[in-house]
C-alpha cells in the first residue's frame, strides 16, 4: 500500500493503543494532533524525543539543527544511519526525511540554523513547547530566557556519561532553570560528552523521560507533578526532587534576559 493511503487507511488505528490509555485518551491525542513542538538540536536527545513526538502524533514538528552527520553520532542517534554520514546530511534535514516516512500524517519542519538570541524568538513563535535536544549550558540559558518571556513551556534534559537531568520549566507555575541551576563563570566549564563520554542508554532514558513531561504538558493534565529529576542509568537509581522557585532569580523573578539579548554569545547546539 503506497504511504499516502497508509495514512487514510489506518488514521482510526494508529494511535489505538495511546487512546486507550487513561492518561491521554481521545481527548489527549486530539490535543496532540494540534499540537506544535519545536525541537531544538537534533543529536542524541532531540533525534531520539523527535521520533517518540512524532510517532506519538504531535501535529507539528519543528526540527533543528546546524550540523551534518558524522560516523561517532550513530553511537547514540538512532534514528540515523550509515547514508546519511556519507551524504553528510545535516541532522535536521535527515530526521525529517526519517521521520515524514514514519508519519505522514504530521508536519514535520527542517531548519538548518544555529539558535541564537537573533532567531530564537521567531523559532519559538509557533511553539506550544520546546524540546531541550541541546547540549551545552550556553544554549539551555538561552532557551530558558525565550522560554520565560515568551510565557512558553520548555523541557529541559541533560545527560553526560551515564547520568542524566530532567526538569520540566513551566513560566509563571514552576521554577526555571536560572532558578535551579544559577549561572556562574564555572558553568561554562563544565565536562562534556566528548571528554567524558556517554552511554546511549542513559541518552534513550533522558530523552523518554523528557517527552512524557512533554505529554503531560500537551494533553493538559491537570494532576501531574513535575520535579526535577535525577538518573544514574548503570547503577538504575533515580531520585525525584520537589523544587521551588528562587524569588530572586535575574530571569522569572526579575525577568532580565541576558541569554536572549543582542550580543550574547554561546557555542552551537549539538
Ligand atoms: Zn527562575
Amino acid at each position: 500500500m503506497p504511504a499516502e493511503n497508509v495514512g487514510e487507511a489506518r488514521t482510526g488505528s494508529r494511535y489505538a493503543r495511546q487512546e486507550v490509555l487513561g492518561v491521554i485518551g481521545r481527548a489527549g491525542q486530539e490535543a496532540l494532533g494540534g499540537s506544535t513542538v519545536l525541537v531544538v538540536g537534533c543529536g542524541a536527545l532531540g533525534s531520539t524525543q523527535a521520533e517518540l513526538l512524532a510517532r506519538a502524533g504531535v501535529g507539528r514538528l519543528i526540527l533543528v539543527d546546524r550540523d551534518v552527520l558524522e560516523l561517532s553520532n550513530l553511537q547514540r542517534q538512532a534514528l540515523f544511519d550509515e547514508e546519511d554520514v556519507r551524504r553528510r546530511r545535516p541532522k535536521a534535514v535527515a530526521a525529517a526525511r526519517r521521520l515524514r516516512a514514519v508519519n505522514s500524517d504530521i508536519d514535520i519542519e527542517d531548519v538548518v540554523t544555529d539558535v541564537n538570541w537573533a532567531n530564537v524568538a521567531e523559532l519559538f513563535g509557533p511553539a506550544d513547547l520546546v524540546m531541550d535536544g541541546t547540549d551545552n549550558i550556553e544554549t539551555r540559558y538561552l532557551l530558558n530566557d525565550a522560554a520565560v518571556k515568551a510565557g512558553k513551556p520548555w523541557i529541559y534534559g541533560g545527560v553526560l556519561g551515564i547520568d542524566g537531568t530532567v526538569m520540566a520549566v513551566r513560566p509563571g507555575r514552576g521554577p526555571c532553570l536560572r532558578c535551579i541551576f544559577p549561572a556562574s563563570p564555572d558553568t561554562y566549564r563544565l565536562p562534556t560528552c566528548e571528554t567524558v563520554g556517554v552511554l546511549n542508554t542513559a541518552v534513550a532514558w533522558v530523552a523518554a523521560l523528557q517527552v512524557t513531561e512533554a505529554l503531560k504538558l500537551l494533553v493538559h493534565d491537570k494532576t501531574a507533578e513535575f520535579k526535577l529529576h535525577v538518573l544514574d542509568v548503570w547503577h538504575g537509581r533515580t531520585r525525584s526532587i520537589a523544587v521551588n522557585r528562587d524569588e530572586s532569580c535575574p530571569c522569572c523573578a526579575h525577568r532580565r534576559f541576558e541569554f536572549a539579548e543582542p550580543g550574547a554569545t554561546h557555542p552551537a547546539s549539538d
